[in-house]
């Protein structure tokens, strides 16, 4: 198979209280990338989208994962990728992640299968270094395994799969700049024994909301001490979303990633369509642009198809 077409999807990062450590992937949107065999040691890539992203493969974070292959492989081989990007750079929904995770996975599978999982996931967090600075897998362990993702590590790396119910998610992308280095150095450094207590009972309850697929205790355990009351700050009328959403029956929710989207879990379609309603209304108040999704939690993580 010279030629593949990959679908990689958008992802939820932190999922409240798991700061860094929990993730989750999406249906709605994906990313369409095309990824062939070259057979010198180049990368090429093309965008067939409108946000202009770097070609250069040493600044794109699909460039920069396939050139961590071929210089672990060696060798003569290249790799030619065209990228459509649905999900917006910079969107707190995963799009460097989609692009790294798709590329591991796609190089991966053209390659014969040669890496393990834990491997490709590697390969994919160098995008991510190069994407936000740090090396974190919390959009990429979900983008390629689909569902919840757990990283219980990244040195070593330990990431196990969480059961996820059918739940249903609505995200609400407000067309504001929050760059995810600002949004990593507000953060205070030093956390109080009671909101540390506070915050991993919410990671147990959450997990074990999970896997007991008890949503009363997943509602009950989306709630953040840490993290948000600092971040929320750098999102206009995130108090009030959140409030009202949990009015109309969400579950609940927060920022997704490092913001600005904000996502709600919902138990059903109704609620999450209700819930995207009172989102808009927000944001029709305060006068910014926004775009929403409403859709179901993605299984199955990147998936590939044949071309020729
Ligand atoms: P998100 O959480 O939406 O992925 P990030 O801030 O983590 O947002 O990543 C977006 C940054 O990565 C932008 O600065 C963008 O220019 C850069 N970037 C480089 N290559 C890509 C790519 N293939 N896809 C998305 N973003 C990319």
């Amino acid at each position: 198979m010279s030629k593949i077409k990959v679908f990689a999807p958008g992802t939820v990062a932190n999922l409240v209280c798991g700061f860094d450590i929990l993730g989750l992937a999406l249906n709605e949107p994906s990313d369409i990338m095309e990824v062939s065999l070259l057979d010198e040691p180049k990368v090429i890539i093309h965008n067939r989208d409108e946000y202009n992203l770097p070609t250069d493969p040493e600044k794109n974070v699909a460039g920069v994962v396939f050139l961590s292959i071929m210089e672990k492989i060696g060798g003569n081989t290249g790799f030619e990728v065209t990228i459509e990007k649905h999900i917006k750079p910079g969107s707190g929904i995963g799009s460097s992640a989609a692009s790294a995770a798709g590329a591991a996975v796609a190089a991966n599978h053209l390659l014969g299968n040669i890496f393990s999982t834990d491997e490709v996931i590697q390969f994919a967090m160098n995008g991510e270094k190069l994407a936000s600075g740090v090396k974190h897998a919390d959009n990429i362990a979900p983008c390629i395994l689909g569902g919840v993702s757990l990283i219980r590590s990244i040195h070593p790396l330990d990431v196990t799969s969480i059961p996820c119910p059918e739940l249903f998610v609505t995200v609400i992308h407000p067309q504001i700049e929050v760059r995810t280095s600002d949004a990593r150095q507000i953060l205070r450094q030093q956390v109080q024994l009671k909101d540390a207590i506070r915050q991993w009972g919410n990671i147990a309850g959450l997990v074990a909301g999970f896997c007991k697929n008890d949503l009363d205790l997943i509602g009950r355990s989306l709630e953040d001490v840490i993290i948000e009351p600092v971040r929320s700050i750098l999102i206009p009328g995130f108090d009030e979303v959140k409030a009202n959403c949990k009015a109309a029956g969400a579950l609940g929710g927060g920022i997704s990633g490092s913001g600005p989207s904000i996502f709600m879990l919902s138990r059903d379609e109704a609620a999450a369509k209700k819930v995207e309603a009172e989102m808009k209304k927000v944001y029709d108040k305060i006068g910014i642009a926004y775009h929403t999704y409403v859709t179901t939690v993605n299984k199955n993580g990147v998936r590939i198809e044949a071309l020729k």
